[in-house]
C-alpha cells in the first residue's frame, strides 16, 4: 500500500509544536474579541483542517463560515483570484476572523479581506497558520500566525501538492523528485505546482 510518509523528506514542524502554537493564537484571538460576537471564516480548502483545530480551542461563543477562493498565478496576472463558494447573509455587521492555510504573496486574503469589509462586514481580523513572509507582494501581515516559515514549499496540515499531503498530521517537505516529476508532467515551476484548483 502507497505511504503517504515515505514521499516526504523531512517534517518542518510535528503535530505537538503545531497545536502548541494553536493554543497559543487561540488565546490571543480570545483577548482580541474580548466578549464580543465573532464569526470565524475558513477559507477552503487549505485551512479546513487548521481552522477545525482552532475552533475547539477557543472556548467562547462563535459561529463558524466557510468561502471558497483559488488564486490564479501565471506569467501575465500577478494573482487573479476566483472566489467559487461566498457565504451570503452571514457577513453583514458581523465581526470576522478569516483564516488561511498560509500568508504567501498576501494576495489571497488581502483581496478576500477587502471582498469581506465590501459586503458590510464591521470588521476583518486575520489569521494564518503558516506566514511566509519573504514572499510578500502585498502589503499585509496577519493579525495572528501560528508558524513562519522559510521560503520553501510545504505540504501536510491542510496544505497540498496537486490536491494530495493534505490530511498529514504535520508539516514537511517532499522529497525533491516528486516536485520535479509534478514540474515535467506539467509544464510548470515546482515552487508553483497548482494554478487553477483551490490550493
Ligand atoms: P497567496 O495568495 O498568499 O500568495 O497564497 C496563498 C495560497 O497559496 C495558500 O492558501 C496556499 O494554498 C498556496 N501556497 C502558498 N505557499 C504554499 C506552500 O508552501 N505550500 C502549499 N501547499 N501551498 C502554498
Ligand atoms: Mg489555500
Amino acid at each position: 500500500m502507497p505511504s503517504l510518509h515515505a514521499d516526504i523528506e523531512r517534517v518542518l514542524f510535528p503535530e505537538d509544536l503545531i497545536l502548541e502554537g494553536i493554543d497559543r493564537v487561540a488565546r490571543a484571538i480570545v483577548e482580541r474579541f474580548d466578549g464580543r460576537d465573532f464569526t470565524v471564516v475558513s477559507i477552503l480548502k487549505g485551512s479546513c483542517i487548521f481552522s477545525a483545530d482552532l475552533i475547539r480551542r477557543i472556548p467562547v461563543p462563535l459561529e463558524l463560515a466557510f468561502v471558497s477562493a483559488s488564486s490564479y498565478r501565471d506569467k501575465t496576472t500577478s494573482g487573479e483570484l476566483e472566489i467559487s463558494f461566498f457565504p451570503t447573509g452571514e457577513i453583514e455587521g458581523r465581526n470576522l476572523l478569516l483564516v488561511d492555510d498560509i500568508l504567501d504573496t498576501g494576495q489571497t486574503m488581502s483581496r478576500l479581506k477587502e471582498e469581506f469589509l465590501r459586503r458590510g462586514a464591521n470588521e476583518v481580523a486575520t489569521c494564518v497558520f503558516l506566514d511566509k513572509p519573504s514572499r510578500r507582494a502585498v502589503e499585509l501581515d496577519a493579525d495572528f500566525k501560528v508558524l513562519e516559515v522559510e521560503d520553501l514549499f510545504v505540504v501536510g496540515y491542510g496544505l497540498d501538492f496537486n490536491g494530495r499531503y493534505r490530511n498529514l498530521p504535520y508539516v514537511g517537505v517532499l522529497r525533491p523528485e516528486l516536485y520535479g516529476a509534478a514540474e515535467e508532467e506539467l509544464g510548470r515551476d515546482a515552487d508553483e505546482p497548482e494554478t487553477s484548483e483551490a490550493r
